[in-house]
C-alpha cells in the first residue's frame, strides 16, 4: 500500500466516530493494553494515554503515533500560510517553533513534521490537528490574518492568509 493510499484510508476511518466520543485522530489504532515506551522519542504509554512521564518498569517498546506519522509522512494537520513572509519571516518561524515546544511539552503526540518556506509562503505539517490549529490561532492573533479550515484526505488543512491588499 502506498502512503498516499494509507492516508486516504485513515481519512475515512477518521470520519466514522465511536459512540459519540470526541474523535481523536491520533488514537487510530485504538487503545493498547499495558504500558509501553516509544523507542523513537521516549514518550510513555500508560492507561491509554501518551505522556512524558518516566518510563515505567516492564514497559514494552512500541512506536507512538506521532513517530509513526513522521516516519510515514502522514500529517494530521497541514497549515498553509499564503503570501510572502518578507520581514516577518523570523518572527513567524519563531512563533511556529514556540507553539510547538509548548504543545509538545504537554501533549507528546503534537509535533511538527516539516516546516518549509516557499516563495509564496509557508507550509507546515503536524502530527496532531490540535497543534496546527494552535499555530494558526497564534499567527492570526499576532499578524491579524484570516484563517480558514479546509479538509484534505486524512488531514485538517488550515489556510492562513495575509489581509487582501487594498485596491
Ligand atoms: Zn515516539
Amino acid at each position: 500500500m502506498t502512503s498516499a493510499m494509507r492516508s486516504v484510508s485513515k481519512g475515512f476511518r477518521r470520519g466514522r466516530g465511536e459512540g459519540g466520543e470526541r474523535h481523536d485522530p491520533y488514537r487510530r489504532d485504538g487503545k493498547r493494553a499495558g504500558s509501553g515506551c516509544c523507542s523513537g522519542c521516549g514518550a510513555v504509554y500508560q492507561r491509554g494515554r501518551w505522556t512524558w512521564r518516566a518510563r515505567p518498569y516492564a514497559a514494552r517498546a512500541m512506536e507512538c503515533p506521532a513517530c509513526e506519522r513522521i516516519r510515514e509522512r502522514t500529517p494530521a494537520g497541514i497549515l498553509r500560510l499564503e503570501g510572502e513572509l518578507g520581514k516577518r519571516r523570523e518572527e513567524l518561524l519563531g512563533i511556529v517553533r514556540n507553539v510547538e515546544e509548548r504543545e509538545r511539552g504537554q501533549h507528546p503526540l503534537e509535533r511538527l513534521i516539516v516546516v518549509r518556506e516557499r516563495r509564496d509562503g509557508l507550509y507546515v505539517e503536524t502530527t496532531g490537528v490540535h497543534l496546527a490549529h494552535r499555530i494558526a490561532d497564534a499567527l492570526r492573533r499576532t499578524f491579524h490574518l484570516s484563517a480558514t479550515l479546509d479538509f484534505s484526505p486524512g488531514a485538517d488543512l488550515l489556510r492562513v492568509r495575509w489581509p487582501a491588499p487594498r485596491a
